[in-house]
């Protein structure tokens, strides 16, 4: 790994974590203006590099995942990288440029990481100021990541201080707990849907000090019931194709990571909700200009106590396309989530699909949800009818999508 990358990166991130948004906004036009060079190199982007933010184009995912060949600064083919993607995940080493397939969310297309070395180590410094104390790095730590694919981004770091296992998320729960009771990480990085497995379990892991959850959403119930079982608070690495977009902090709010990208925040129409129109100020081998991401953003507008001055945001809770529109009205799914665990708490598995004719909440075999049915007739308005189904099983993976819109 470019130690001194990583350096410089962890020293940026810790400043930043102290600024005021007037010194973050003079901070991010200097990325901004760095990144120009690289911005030229880039076919889609080529035209505009040079000109303010916002006379770049805003561009949808599925736009740029047409044609990777357009999006990188290295002249590059769409096939070329796909390739190369797709070697990554059947294990092939990969030199110093890396490509990677995110995790799928079902129905869109799967999106693709483009990195230098450079820009892995300048990726770990950030997540390492951002997720754990100055004297976290001084002591040793057992770092468990418990992900879908074992990620170049984490093994660049092996050695040293930091011991790293990678526990794939294919094998069965009950595995997955004796690997981390033997490993005792002090560390531990997992998806919501296997951190409530654990602790179903009552997996105990005496040594863990820092508990992490990304690449699904954990609402307010699942983290306090989590926090009662590990006795830790578990904090959000809110990562997506388009880059490292926030954090949780020690004092337990999700902030945008507004000191190294900028986030334009679009509205989602008839809705408290925003969609991030998102720039990467750091990514040059894939530059990331005004790409359109799909979760919904909700603004808190606090302060937080931390220091940092990124905005925080309501814990994430479902993608636009999961939007209920029922009778010309829209229902967030943080709303649906708020109102099934307002009366199931957060220990029920559910799952709450609505079409324009019908809402299906389905829970855990054995678990009435009916006084959830009444509360989600009462958030929807009566809009369509509402039935409860005793038969939802484990959550199979990749991804749990806790609510969900069917287009009929
Ligand atoms: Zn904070």
């Amino acid at each position: 790994m470019q130690i001194d990358r990583a350096l410089a990166a962890w020293w940026r991130t810790r400043r930043a974590l102290r600024m005021d948004r007037a010194q973050m906004a003079a901070a991010r036009a200097r990325a901004w203006h760095k990144l120009q060079p690289a911005l030229a190199q880039t076919p889609a982007l080529a035209d505009f590099a040079g000109k303010a933010l916002t006379a770049f184009p805003i561009t949808d995912q599925s736009d740029l995942r047409a044609d990777y060949g357009q999006w990188n600064s290295l002249g590059l083919s769409d096939l070329h990288l796909r390739c190369m993607a797709d070697a990554a995940e059947h294990g092939a080493a990969t030199g110093d440029l890396a490509a990677g397939w995110s995790t799928g969310t079902g129905g869109g297309t799967r999106g693709m990481f483009v990195a230098g070395s450079a820009e892995r180590a300048d990726y770990i410094g950030q997540s390492l100021a951002r997720l754990l104390a100055p004297a976290d790095l001084l002591k040793r730590q057992r770092i468990a990541l418990h992900l879908r694919a074992a990620s170049s981004l984490y093994s660049d770091v092996r050695g040293g201080r930091f011991g790293f296992a990678h526990l794939p998320l294919a094998p069965p729960i009950e595995q997955t707990c004796s690997e981390l009771e033997l490993f005792d990480p002090t560390v531990l990085i997992a998806p919501p849907h296997r951190l409530l497995a654990m602790m179903e379990r009552g997996l105990r892991l005496r040594s863990l000090r820092r508990l992490f959850f990304g690449s699904e959403p954990l609402s307010w119930a699942e983290t306090d019931a989590l926090t009662a079982h590990f006795g830790l608070r578990p904090r959000a690495i809110y990562q997506a194709t388009e880059g490292f977009l926030g954090f949780g902090c020690m004092q337990g709010r999700l902030h945008l990571n507004d000191d190294a990208l900028v986030i334009e925040l679009e509205p989602v129409e008839r809705t408290a909700g925003f969609r991030a129109v998102i720039t990467d100020l750091h990514r040059r081998s894939q530059p990331v200009v005004r790409v359109r991401g799909d979760d919904i953003i909700e603004p808190t507008g606090e302060q937080c106590p931390c220091g940092y001055a990124g905005r925080v945001i309501a814990p994430l809770a479902g993608r636009v396309q999961d939007v209920w529109h029922l009778s010309g009205r829209k229902v967030l799914p943080s709303q649906v989530v708020a109102a099934v665990e307002g009366v199931l708490g957060g220990t029920t598995h559910w799952q709450a699909a609505a079409s324009a004719k019908a809402i299906t909440l389905r829970t855990a075999p054995g678990c009435a949800g009916h006084d959830a049915v009444t509360a989600l007739a009462s958030l929807t308005g009566r809009a369509v009818p509402v039935r409860a189904m005793d038969d939802l099983p484990p959550w199979p993976g990749p991804k749990r999508r806790k609510v969900v819109w069917c287009h009929d």
